[in-house]
């Protein structure tokens, strides 16, 4: 078993007015990348890249695991360029390493992707060497053995690459796997170093440096003081013995959130019994259970309405339609009857006349029976004047 340390640096160098550089530290999963394209394109790109490979490859084990993320990578640079008009064509390169899973048991083994002209190195036991190929017009020429690699470093076609990821819907990228060994060092850098600062300097500030950070930044510098024309970016990753902190999930087995989080090393959260939060939310749910038929309550029981009982005048609580299954029941039956009111009073009664409280429901009654009395003496003009028949004669007993 190994476990992985790093460092890393990056820089907007001497020239541009913009760092397209993108890199990501996401032990197992350590990445650079090198945005291309007019406007906001080239750090869109590669900002795009490296938040989708990161977020794809998370709790993920296997080589097929980081050739998925590198897909749907390349897949949202490719449609986020469709979308805006800025970043049409925008692209970028991409160096990955992952720590993964190498066959049935504990073996591992880094797996190494490559689109473009950034680069992985290798230092081991003293010897440095480039992990990956270019794909750029020269590297090309050089294959072809059209031009020297010393003639491809001032060829006036060197910049151009000849893959790049998020330029078509699909990426083909390479993939090489390399056994992580005790005492290696991998550095990851985008064409801003290695433009500027030759592979024997390099790697003299790989052996000479041991903190990964420290030898991040010296290279960063070297590179501007070399000119720093372009954007640099490192990352650099060293192979200890020992043991990651964070233990991947085995390959074999299927993954399932709990197996991802213990994969990040993170703690896998247990749903907690009973919070605080938890408490009052139920307490709230009781008071509101309780509230809607108690509300129900207040509103069908809080009226009264007079009506009508055979012949009698009776006081009702509650409303005329019932409200759901509150009733309404007789509070008081009246020893006035249909007789002693208008008739014209006789329909609404019937119908069963409401006021918001029980005085008025006595109040209500008193004025039907005086409006009666009233129309009584219009009707028969001989009787003498008196005073009116107190309403108090005509009184109410309770119902019970
Ligand atoms: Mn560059």
């Amino acid at each position: 078993m190994t476990r992985l340390t790093w460092g890393s640096a990056t820089d907007i160098g001497m020239v541009r007015e913009s760092n397209q550089d993108s890199l990501l530290v996401a032990s197992p999963l350590f990445a650079v990348a090198d945005g291309m394209g007019g406007h906001q394109g080239g750090e869109v790109a590669s900002a795009t890249a490296l938040e989708i490979l990161g977020a794809s490859f998370e709790g993920a084990t296997t080589v097929d695991d980081l050739m998925e993320a590198v897909r749907r990578a390349n897949a949202k640079v490719w449609d986020k360029a469709q979308l805006d008009e800025d970043l049409r064509g925008m692209g970028t390169t991409l160096t990955a390493i992952a720590k993964v899973k190498f066959g049935e048991g504990d073996e591992e083994t880094f797996a190494i992707v490559n689109v473009g002209d950034s680069r992985t190195y290798q230092l081991r036991d003293d010897e440095f060497s480039q992990l990956t190929t270019d794909h750029s017009f020269v590297e090309e020429m050089i294959r072809a053995g059209e031009i020297s690699p010393e003639e491809a470093e001032t060829h006036p076609k060197r910049n151009i690459v000849t893959r790049a990821l998020g330029v078509e819907p699909t990426v083909d990228a390479d993939v090489i796997t390399v056994d992580p060994r005790p005492g290696d060092r991998l550095l990851l850098c985008s064409d801003g170093l290695t433009r500027e600062v030759g592979d024997d300097q390099i790697a003299a500030v790989l052996r000479r440096l041991r903190s990964p950070d420290e030898a991040a930044h010296e290279l960063v510098a070297m590179a501007k003081a070399n000119g720093g024309h372009d954007n640099i970016t490192i990352v650099i990753v060293d192979v200890e013995e020992g043991k990651d902190a964070i233990v991947p999930a085995p390959a074999a087995e299927k993954k399932d959130d709990k197996k991802k989080d213990r994969a990040r090393g993170r703690h896998v959260k247990q749903p907690r019994t009973l919070t605080f939060r938890m408490v009052l939310f139920i307490l709230a749910l009781i008071l509101l259970i309780g509230a809607v038929p108690a509300s129900v309550v207040w509103y069908a029981r809080s009226v009264f309405y007079v009506g009508v009982e055979g012949q009698s005048l009776v006081i009702y609580r509650g409303r005329p339609q019932p409200v759901m299954f509150f009733k309404p029941t007789i509070t008081e039956r009246t020893n006035v009857t249909v007789n002693d009111v208008l008739p014209s009073a006789i329909p609404p009664l019937q119908q069963g006349v409401t006021r918001s409280s029980l005085k008025d429901a006595h109040h209500y009654i008193e004025n039907l029976t005086s409006q009666a009395d009233a129309a009584a003496q219009a009707a028969a003009p001989a009787p003498p004047p008196t005073t009116q028949v107190p309403t108090t004669t005509r009184g109410t007993r309770n119902a019970r």
